[in-house]
């Protein structure tokens, strides 16, 4: 662990390293300042005759923080973050040493795009693309031991213009349903309003172990969670651990972590134990749909630096325990407009409720016609073990609104909005003497469910703790979007028709909650009743991991996210290849780190336990001892338990041989249907031995010495 130091206090070095709106009002001349605001809210594009001077005020603000390098820092596809060093230092025709950074490397950088996927968009020889500064997500300052690097939020582009990020089709979907969310509230007779925003927070779950114990498990060093092993009886939670106190370790941990995202200007809002033992959680304040992308980005990459210098060994996969909980990245989502009002705040203002509403349903109908597609987006490896599991919600995709907002709508649906029984124009209730409830609600919320509404924004539950956010963010917006385009064309023919806006809301609302029911339930997700209704409904699309992948490439969701500009067909399918190929290759190394780890180490070590006891139990009925039948059995247990696993080995072998010769469509159904469950029945033989194995033989560190943090 460090050694203690005197810390900063939070407030004086929140976003210090940030290139924030307080930095660019300092540095920049006002009309300078003034173009770059407009482009960061979105409303005009940045003019490259200012790159120059933001350029240069970036620099001395950089090079003042002990910056050296610079870089375009950017989402490939492959999820994770990529940034290519440049150093500001250069030298003039005398040799001088100067610092360089031109308003041209701040615009465009061109990383050699060859080593990141693409889907099959891009040959090989032309192998490069470019990468565009973002100016609406602040550039900001990773520091090393001996200098820094000012990274620059950007988009990365084939040389066709094909997206080679995931930023990219973000950055598409929130423009889809930011403008049509801005054509609702016109349509509301909003004048004022001159953005609205998607706003984003995520809940990050995650696992910390011993770093030392955690790194001598192959499994959890090259696949993050364990292939073998299961928690003993009757020790599989320690119920006292959720919301209990943190272990001084984890919270030392989580304490530098916080200063550090501080600096950059991420302000996490919360910490706790979560449900499993070894299991946290962090949730920073909601920002811009795209910035909190970007936060989560910096927050998984700061968690896993301080994690190495704290020695803990940092856990972000979807499922890395059996039979414990795993972990979600629960996405909260809403809009905000530029009066910083919340779109899905319910209201006492008759008006502004109804307003209210009308998103609400509009988000409902859309999920009601694309779930599809927010079930592609969660459709990764590591959901494959997570979902329907110990508290994670269903692979079905289903909306719950509880019992105030369900209320309001049905009170819509049962005709409060029909001429004869409509209360005089402008009085309508819509259950508002019942909006105190919305707190009581907030608290026992039904956990069972993918989407849940929760009091003023809806939660996501089912996107994994090691997902990019950008494409499940980029689903839900999406989905947003379409449901918006459909509420909005209703509503403005009834508009047309010289309805009042409220009353026209109020009957479109009425009209889009019938079309949408199916998708609607209240009830517990859990059940197998559920998932027979479901299926009923129309509800179940896919049940795999791969079915649910090729939901992106549905004829319907190709149409909508080429109407919302999202996504071309021709970008879809190089998506669905990366996310194919990208599930396979998962896999596929747990196919092997489980041959490795059986052959390496359980089986040697079940031959020595065998040889051990083989020999005691023969001296002791050298010696007379009788009832020596007990010890026999586990001679015998253990002498199959090595016939099994390497007959179970062998087919996995034999498997793999076979899968090399797949597309890698087949392969990734074969791995669903054989891999998968023949890595489960070689767990459970490497699981019966384990308790017979001795301290000193035992391989691997188990599962009671991986989960204690003492
Ligand atoms: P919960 O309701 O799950 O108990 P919190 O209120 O702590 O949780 O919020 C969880 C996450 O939701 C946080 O990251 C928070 O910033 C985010 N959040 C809250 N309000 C909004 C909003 N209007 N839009 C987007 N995210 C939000
Ligand atoms: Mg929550």
């Amino acid at each position: 662990m460090p050694e203690a130091k005197e810390y900063p206090k939070m407030k004086d070095i929140y976003g210090s390293l940030v290139f924030d709106r307080r930095e660019m009002k300092q540095r920049l001349p006002k009309d300078v300042y003034e173009m770059l605001a407009a482009a960061i809210e979105g409303r005009q594009k940045l003019d490259s005759s200012v790159a120059d001077t933001v350029a240069l005020a970036m620099k001395d603000w950089a090079v003042s923080k002990g910056a050296d390098h610079w870089a375009h820092w950017f989402h490939p596809l492959s999820e994770t973050t990529a940034e290519k060093h440049a150093a500001f230092l250069t030298a003039d025709e005398n040799g001088n040493p100067l610092n360089s950074f031109r308003g041209k490397d701040l615009m465009q950088s061109e990383p050699d795009a060859s080593s990141f996927p693409s889907g099959g968009t891009r040959s090989t020889f032309e192998a490069r693309g470019y990468s565009a500064w973002d100016p609406t997500s602040p550039a900001f300052i990773i520091r090393s031991k001996k200098g820094g690097t000012l990274c620059i939020p950007s988009v990365f582009l084939a040389y066709d213009g094909s997206p080679l990020d995931l930023k990219t089709y973000l950055l598409r979907a929130m423009q889809a349903a930011e403008s049509r969310a801005m054509k609702m509230l016109k349509l509301f007779g909003n004048r004022g309003v001159r953005y609205v925003h998607a706003t984003v927070g995520a809940e990050q779950e995650f696992f910390l172990l011993d770093r030392p114990r955690a790194q001598k498990r192959p499994d959890i060093r090259f696949c993050g969670r364990t292939l073998v092993g299961s928690p003993p009886p009757r020790d599989q939670k320690m119920e006292d651990h959720y919301f209990g106190a943190i272990p001084a370790r984890v919270l030392s941990y989580m304490e530098d972590v916080q200063r550090d995202l501080a600096r950059l200007g991420v302000d996490i809002a919360t910490r706790h134990n979560e449900a499993a033992r070894c299991q946290f959680e962090f949730a920073p304040k909601f920002t811009e749909a795209n910035l909190s992308c970007d936060q989560n980005q910096l927050i998984m990459e700061t968690m896993r630096k301080m994690a190495r210098e704290h020695e803990l060994r940092l856990l972000f996969h979807e499922k890395p325990f059996q039979e414990m909980n795993g972990s979600g990245k629960h996405i909260n989502f809403s809009f905000e407009d530029s009066e910083g009002r919340n779109l899905l705040k319910p209201s006492t203002n008759h008006r502004r409720n109804v307003i209210f509403l009308s998103f609400l349903s509009s988000f409902i109908l859309g999920v009601s016609r694309h779930f599809g597609l927010l079930q592609a987006s969660v459709s990764t490896p590591g959901n494959m073990y997570r979902l329907g599991g110990h508290e994670a919600p269903p692979f079905i995709i289903s909306v719950y609104l509880g019992e105030t907002v369900a209320g309001m709508i049905r009170a819509i649906e049962e005709g409060y909005g029909d001429d004869s029984v409509r209360p005089a124009k402008g009085t309508l209730d819509l259950g508002l003497p019942k909006l105190p409830d919305i707190v009581a609600f907030d608290s026992d919320r039904n956990r069972t469910s993918p989407i849940a509404f929760t009091g003023n924004k809806f939660e996501f539950r089912a996107p994994g703790a090691s997902q990019a956010m950008a494409t499940p963010v980029m689903a839900l917006l999406s989905v947003w979007a379409a449901g918006l385009d459909e509420f909005i064309k209703l509503f403005e023919k009834r508009i047309d028709d010289g309805e009042d806006a409220v009353e026209a809301a109020i009957q479109t609302i009425r009209e889009v909650s019938e079309m949408s029911r199916n998708i609607r339930f209240e009830g517990d997700a859990y059940t197998e009743k559920w998932h027979k209704e479901a299926e009923g409904r129309g509800l179940v699309k896919a049940r795999t991991i791969p079915q649910g992948i090729d939901l992106f490439m549905e004829p319907s969701t190709v149409k909508m996210l080429e109407e919302m500009g999202v996504f071309t067909k021709k970008e879809l399918e190089a998506f669905h290849t990366i996310k194919l190929e990208n599930f396979v290759k998962n896999i596929e190394i747990e196919m092997s780190v489980l041959r490795d780890m059986v052959w390496e180490g359980i089986l040697p070590a079940i031959s020595k336990q065998l040889i051990l006891e083989r020999d005691s139990c023969a001296a002791a009925e050298e010696l007379g001892t009788e009832g020596t039948d007990g010890w026999k059995q586990i001679l015998s247990h253990l002498a199959a338990s090595k016939i099994k696993l390497i007959k179970q080995t062998q087919e996995l072998a034999k498997l793999r041989e076979r899968m090399a010769a797949m597309t890698t469509r087949e392969h990734a159904d074969a791995i669903v249907d054989s891999a998968v469950p023949l890595m489960a029945e070689i767990r459970r033989s490497a699981d019966s031995v384990e308790v017979y194995l001795s301290n000193e033989i035992m391989p691997y560190p188990n599962y009671r010495n991986l989960l204690s943090l003492s």
